[in-house]
């Protein structure tokens, strides 16, 4: 089912000789740690400890490290934690406890991530490109274009900096535990799949070789590279897949999602479907709601055909999300009356369906207003 990377367009080629970000110990299996410590010259229970310190107590700080000598822990942190990513400025809403970071990385780019706690879970809303190439005309990241590909270390490490901050109690709410991983931040995961799947793997694998997260807990969102998605299901990590839809014809989605161009709403849809079956896992459809755009009854009735062509089994659940505003969008949010009309046809057809809350739309932490300037 999958294919090899070259045969496919819109996967973003680092121009050669581009500078790499320092090697980081996330970016690496824990069979390349080994390795890594023995080009080190030390034993490979020394990768192992380290692991323990970065991704169990998520501590890269080398005083705190009192298991090992003080005169390899400096050593083994220079080689294996670098810092890359230097917070720049936060941004918090809901009393602390909706905070936006903007990060700069080790090369001047720039990029986003917002922590969310909600009463019974915390979530991360990771980067995992500097902008973005796909160019939906209604996502303030869509307009800036693509600057770079972000590496596992960096996408690691923001999911990190969360667990980190939940764990210390310095959200309001007490200590906790970040529960929730969401590829909802600026790029797109697929058109980076290489490297999001090794964050997937360093966030999935048991402490101490990862952070132990729960596959049910991490959710990407794509606009829809059906050849990835296909890949993903392969893979054997069930997280949840997000696709954002936005339009059940063609003629519109064209527009809002210019890859359309490449895999339509049916193959979309289908692959969906597919993953679905694979992974026993339920997909979400992504529907940004816009006035007078895509917000109509007849579409509200065609979404849930198109999706009720692949049977009523639960397969998906359709999250509706008010359009966020963005610099110069020529779009508004839809009607609230229009709204529950499109909810209400959904759901007279079978489809489960959610309106998302805006969390963060006030610090422009919300969907599609991620677009990281100073
Ligand atoms: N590139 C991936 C990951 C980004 S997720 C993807 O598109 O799925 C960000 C989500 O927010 C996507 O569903 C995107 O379509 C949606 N979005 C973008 N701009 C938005 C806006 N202005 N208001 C509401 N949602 C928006």
């Amino acid at each position: 089912m999958s294919e090899p990377i070259k045969s496919l367009p819109l996967v973003f080629k680092e121009p050669r000789g581009r500078k790499k970000p320092p090697r980081h110990l996330a970016d690496l299996d824990p069979a390349a740690r080994r390795v890594v410590a023995e080009e080190l010259g030390l034993p490979a229970f020394r990768a192992n400890q380290l692991s323990k310190h970065y991704f169990e107590r998520l501590v890269a700080d080398p005083s705190e490290m009192t298991d090992l000598p003080a005169s390899l822990r400096e050593r083994l942190v220079a080689e294996l934690l670098p810092p890359l990513l230097t917070p720049v400025r936060t941004l918090e809403a809901d009393k602390g406890t909706t905070r936006k970071t903007l990060w700069r990385l080790f090369d001047g780019a720039l990029v986003e991530s917002v922590l969310m706690r909600y009463p019974d879970r915390a979530t991360i809303c990771v980067s995992s490109q500097a902008g973005c190439g796909m160019a939906c005309p209604f996502c303030a990241t869509g307009q800036g274009g693509l600057e770079r590909n972000m590496t596992t270390g960096e996408i690691i490490e923001q999911v990190v900096d969360g667990a980190r901050a939940m764990a210390q109690g310095k959200i309001p709410g007490g200590p906790g535990r970040l529960s929730n991983v969401v590829f909802m931040g600026m790029g797109e995961p697929m058109a980076n799949y290489k490297a999001v799947i090794g964050a997937i793997r360093r966030m999935t694998d048991p402490t101490p070789d990862g952070l132990g997260m729960s596959a049910r807990g991490i959710t990407l969102s794509t606009v829809g590279l059906v050849p990835r998605i296909n890949q993903l299901a392969t893979e054997g990590i069930p997280v949840t897949l997000a696709v954002s839809l936005h339009a059940p014809d063609d003629e519109l989605r064209n527009e809002l999602v210019p890859v359309n161009s490449r895999w339509k709403v049916h193959e979309v849809v289908e692959a969906a479907w597919e993953y679905a079956r694979t992974t026993k896992r339920r997909v979400s459809i992504e529907y940004a709601m816009m006035k007078d755009i895509n917000d109509q009854a007849w579409r509200a009735d065609l979404l849930a055909d198109v999706l009720q062509a692949y049977g009523d089994w639960g397969w998906v659940h359709v999250n509706l999300i008010p359009l966020n505003p963005t610099p110069g969008s020529k779009w508004t949010a839809s009607r609230k009356e229009d709204e529950r009309e499109f909810v209400r046809r959904l759901e007279a057809k079978g489809i489960s369906c959610t309106v998302r809350d805006t969390r963060g739309s006030d610090i422009d932490g919300a969907c599609g207003q991620l677009a990281a300037a100073e």
